[in-house]
């Protein structure tokens, strides 16, 4: 990234607040807000700049093929549920689905949780009515509480300092079993094949049984290295309230460039990614990669935009496009955005978030997705990027370790009424553990060519 001189640096990263900036909170105490960010941008980065550059380079890799991102994580993660049980069976079922990816891709799958800083939701009303009484919406844990009264509803910027803490507290026990024995290839391959012992999985057989003896193959050799017991593991989360994000946002001493020290990556939501509008201002700013969600009524010209102003330098790794175009639409929308942006000559990395265009609300009420419809939407994606030469390079989901049931589908048939059996997610419907392994295996598929 270019160096800049400090002072400029440092202005430039306050410019955001001249701009639109939407979805928003409105804090109702200025001095309580003043008090929060004093605290956090005196507080430790939770990532550093070295880790933001060699993530850049792994999704530079997967921009040309040469790895496959898998980023997954909750819709909105609570404070109530990072405890280390929940955190460890999100980081687990990332894993178990990366063995299975990268057998089908043969590259290196890069992990990403949207995980560490997951709190804050863009919402499609201000406000929520139930009853007859009209509160402020939940926008996620960094800004309010989802009970359903005045006090949890007002933003409190105390949240945002609680965000900064349970965040640092998660990542520690990411790290934790990231680095550990853990993560060990051979352990996380024993998981799989526990999940296999589910006869709904046998289709899946030829597939682990082909990873099965890649494994045996390596440990009859006697293949032991370090990349077999500990993983790359990076964090991520949705750059919506600005005032956290700049909070935690630093001068890097070594170059003078500015990183958001919130998270290795940070994305900017469908909601926000307005050209002239503070988001996208701010995260022009920062050198981590980052992320931009694109939904189908994107215009070719936006696209073009947003890579002319986020990465001007065509830094590769440095811009991701994350398109969430809906099953039904992919195949006629995604084509003149990608024809668009190859003809810039301007690396950018393209994943598909297949979740965020196939919600629905079920017959029994419930905001849920078809597994079938969100597995159909990775194979448009596929298919177009193989179509115009592309480059597929990874996926995004919402996922959980945990047995919930809040998506239609899989071998393991959720119907509508099995929605209400264990539907937990405060905001939008997660796979679960079993779900999220079918995927990858589903996934792995379509990645042999
Ligand atoms: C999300 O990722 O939870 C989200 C709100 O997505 P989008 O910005 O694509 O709607
Ligand atoms: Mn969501």
């Amino acid at each position: 990234m270019p160096t800049t001189a400090a002072p400029d640096v440092l202005e430039g990263l306050e410019h955001f607040r001249r701009l639109v900036a939407l979805q928003q909170p409105t804090w109702p105490d200025a001095a309580a807000l003043a008090d929060a960010t004093t605290h956090l941008a005196s507080s430790s980065p939770l990532v550093v700049p070295a880790e933001a550059d060699l993530l850049r380079d792994r999704l530079a890799a997967a921009g040309r093929g040469e790895a496959f991102l898998l980023q997954g994580g909750d819709c909105a993660e609570t404070f109530a549920e990072a405890n280390a049980d929940r955190i460890r069976n999100k980081v687990r079922t990332i894993l178990q689905m990366a063995v299975i990816l990268t057998h089908g891709a043969s590259t290196p799958v890069v992990k990403m949780g949207r995980m560490a800083g997951q709190y804050a939701k863009p919402r499609s009303s201000d406000t929520e009515t139930r009853d007859g009484v009209t509160l402020p919406a939940y926008r996620g844990d960094m800004v309010n509480g989802h009970e359903f009264t005045p006090a949890h509803r007002v933003p409190d910027p105390q949240r945002l300092v609680q965000a900064y803490d349970i965040s640092a507290a998660t990542l520690n026990v990411v790290r934790a079993f990231t680095r550990g024995g853990y993560a060990d290839l051979r352990r996380v391959h024993e998981w799989n094949q526990g999940f296999m012992q589910n006869p709904a999985y046998a289709r899946y057989e030829r597939t682990a049984t082909e990873i099965d003896r890649a494994i045996r193959f390596m440990d009859a050799c006697g293949a032991d290295f370090d990349a077999l017991r500990t993983v790359e593991f990076f964090v991520s989360h949705e750059a919506l309230v600005l005032e956290y994000e700049r909070a935690l946002t630093r001068v890097d001493s070594r170059t003078g460039a500015a990183y958001d020290t919130s998270g290795h990556f940070v994305w900017i939501g469908e909601r926000t990614r307005q050209i002239d509008g503070a988001h996208v201002d701010f995260l022009s700013r920062v050198a981590n990669p980052i992320g931009v969600k694109l939904g189908p009524t994107t215009a070719p010209a936006d696209a073009v935009a947003l890579v002319e102003k986020l990465n001007p330098d065509a830094v590769p790794g440095r811009l991701t496009f994350i398109t969430r175009m809906g099953a039904g639409r992919i195949r006629e929308a995604l084509p003149p955005l990608v024809e668009a942006v190859t003809a810039t000559g301007v690396p950018v990395t393209w994943i598909t978030d297949a979740m965020h265009g196939n919600t629905i609300t079920s017959t029994s009420g419930y905001k849920t997705r078809r597994f079938e419809d969100v597995l159909d939407e990775v194979r448009g994606f596929f298919e177009v990027h193989r179509a115009l030469g592309t480059v597929p390079g990874g996926l995004h989901c919402e996922l959980t370790g945990d047995d919930v049931t809040e998506v239609l589908g899989g071998s393991e048939e959720i119907d509508d009424a099995g929605l209400a059996l264990r539907y937990e997610t405060l905001v939008d419907p997660r796979l679960n553990h079993q779900q999220s392994l079918e995927m990858a295996f589903q996934v792995a598929e379509m990645l042999r060519r």
